[in-house]
């Protein structure tokens, strides 16, 4: 029989919180280190670590049976998978900021200017639905200092706290999804018993918490 593959963050924002829900669900494995890929002990089960960008992909594609990854990423790269559970960690907002000089009020506003993102495919969707046209300037990181620099009139990022948008000389304008980290599943894999088992220990470690 197939060992069930799980595939969670390397390193990162989801990793810890990740590592830590498959422990408390009573599984014993080596936290990644020396290998990208963990056997678990006490179970049929081996965890994959990966980068985030990348497991809606290996999820969809059947080369994880199951995976722990942010909403904004599943949206963001278009993978078919399934939802099986929110997990309740990872929680964000997606949204549009502007510089603080800039005095636009409505979203329609946005018609004509030059938005940096790491995150094109969500911000496409969301100007379409909004009968925009807005430039948009994919960028991979540090998307905050491109109002600064004149690369941009404004940004679509994730925002937490605010305080970088707030070092940066920006302000929140709307926000246009909130996400958070959540187990998925490859669509139409068989919900076998060990599936069903594992799913089963998450959702008993959530309720513990809640
Ligand atoms: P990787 O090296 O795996 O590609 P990354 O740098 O792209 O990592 P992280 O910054 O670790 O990603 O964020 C992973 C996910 O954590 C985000 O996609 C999002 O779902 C979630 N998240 C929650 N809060 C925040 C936050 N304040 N900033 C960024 N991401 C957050
Ligand atoms: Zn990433």
């Amino acid at each position: 029989m197939k060992t069930l593959k799980i595939a969670i963050q390397k390193s990162g924002r989801l990793n810890e919180k990740s590592v830590e829900i498959l422990k408390n669900c009573g599984l014993s494995f080596e936290n990644y280190k020396s290998s990208l890929i963990s056997k678990v002990g006490n179970f049929p089960l081996e965890i994959l670590f990966l980068r985030d960008d990348d497991i809606p992909e290996y999820v969809q594609d059947g080369i994880a049976d199951l995976g722990i990854v942010g909403e904004n990423i599943i949206i963001e790269t278009n993978a078919k998978v399934s939802y099986l559970q929110k997990l309740g960690f990872g929680k964000c907002s997606l949204k549009i900021a502007i510089k603080n000089t800039c005095d636009i009020n409505e979203i329609k506003e946005l018609e004509g200017k030059a938005i940096a993102t790491s995150y094109p495919v969500i911000l496409s969707r969301y100007l379409k639905a909004n009968n925009i046209t807005a430039q948009i300037r994919n960028i991979s990181g540090s998307v905050e200092i491109g109002p600064g620099l004149g690369l941009s009139d404004a940004i679509f990022d994730i925002v937490s706290t605010g305080s970088t948008l707030k070092n940066n000389g920006l302000k929140p304008f709307v926000s246009v999804m909130d996400s958070e980290a959540v187990l998925i599943s490859t669509q139409g894999m068989e919900l076998n018993a060990e599936v069903l088992e594992l799913v089963k220990r998450i959702q008993s470690v959530l309720r513990a918490k809640a």
